[in-house]
């Protein structure tokens, strides 16, 4: 499969203002690895699951990823062209290619705006439609396309529920005809009921169109269902990634491991091994040195406090970033 996206050595770190705090305690250069030494690869055709808590640098790495946010290091290669600093002019034009769906379907749609003229606006400027007429026709056949009727074209957003303004959202992301789609927890502002029809929408768009697709989350059973790949995510880092049923089958990193034992399986008399987190999640402005999850992991070693572990293979498409995967 060819690679869509590729990801080397990325990061994303905010410096704090300092404090006075810092200067007694000589804290110098407070910073925020957001995003974390990341590189990955995404291949055409499959989607990618992002998973990991809520903070640990899911909707950052996207966001930079899609060059909303300025990356601080790594670099960026999408469609083998480097867009780590690619103008503004240059990358209005990209976006034909690379879309998001955000995760609030009542903030991301404008009120002011009509469903037609939120399309239009796209449609238009890719130059996707050469005239009016066109233009219409192409309307009414993304709305039917993602379950809403020709009629709702004039309506405003405030006409419809969450989940019809997300139907809204995708329509808008798929107009432009991307090869890229990364959809930010699209679901989990949704009702349970309605979650699965998104879902199910996601997936037959990305069969009809080829759709390639980030899909982040942090629920462990979305992820499980729509992605071929799963990343998990803490704390900045990709701790571990691999095809699904290597992340959820033979999951390697203990925080991967205390993720999924987490997650309630209904299977009549058998009793679920627990493996609990301890603690909360360490200061993200502390020291980088060693493993980031030692505090809260209950299989540390000794050398964990202060090696950095590296992303090891575990077979030819799962990683984890833990020493254990080489003892
Ligand atoms: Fe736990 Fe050590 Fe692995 Fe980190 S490197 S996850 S502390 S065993």
């Amino acid at each position: 499969m060819t690679s869509i996206l590729k990801v080397e050595g990325l990061h994303k770190i905010y410096q704090r203002k300092e404090t006075w705090l810092d200067r007694v305690f000589r804290k110098n250069n407070p910073k925020l690895y957001a995003v974390n030494d990341v590189s990955l690869e995404v291949k055409e055709g499959e989607t990618l699951g992002l998973v990991g808590e809520s903070g640990c640098g899911k909707t950052t790495l996207c966001r930079t990823l899609m060059r909303l946010y300025e990356p601080t290091e790594g670099t960026i290669s999408f469609l083998g062209h480097d867009i780590t600093h690619e103008s503004p002019g240059k990358l209005r034009h990209l976006y034909k290619d690379m879309q998001m769906v955000f995760q609030d379907p009542y903030s991301s749609l404008n009120p002011k705006m009509t469903v037609k003229e939120m399309l239009s606006e796209a449609i238009r400027f890719h130059g996707i439609c050469t005239s009016e007429k066109e233009t219409d026709e192409y309307i009414d056949y993304l709305l039917v396309k993602v379950g809403l009727l020709p009629s709702d074209a004039n309506k405003y957003p405030k006409a419809f529920s969450g989940g019809q303004r997300q139907r809204i959202a995708i329509a808008r992301a798929i107009a432009v005809k991307p090869k890229l789609l990364i959809a930010d927890e699209p679901v989990s502002a949704l009702d349970v009921s309605v979650q699965a029809q998104i879902l199910n929408l996601l997936e037959d768009l990305q069969n009809e169109l080829q759709l390639t697709m980030i899909f982040i989350s942090h629920d462990l059973s979305v992820v499980k269902y729509i992605s071929d790949r799963v990343a998990v995510m803490y704390l900045g880092r990709i701790v571990e990634i691999g095809r699904t049923e290597e992340v959820f089958e033979q999951p390697a990193h203990p925080y991967t491991q205390a993720l999924l034992s987490a997650v309630p399986r209904i299977q009549p008399g058998t009793k679920q091994e627990r493996t609990p987190l301890e603690g909360d999640p360490p200061n993200p402005f502390e020291s980088k040195e060693g493993c980031h999850f030692y505090a809260r992991c209950s299989q540390r070693m000794e050398k964990c406090r202060s090696a950095t572990p590296d992303a090891y293979p575990l077979s030819a498409t799962h990683q984890s970033r833990c020493h254990l995967a080489v003892e």
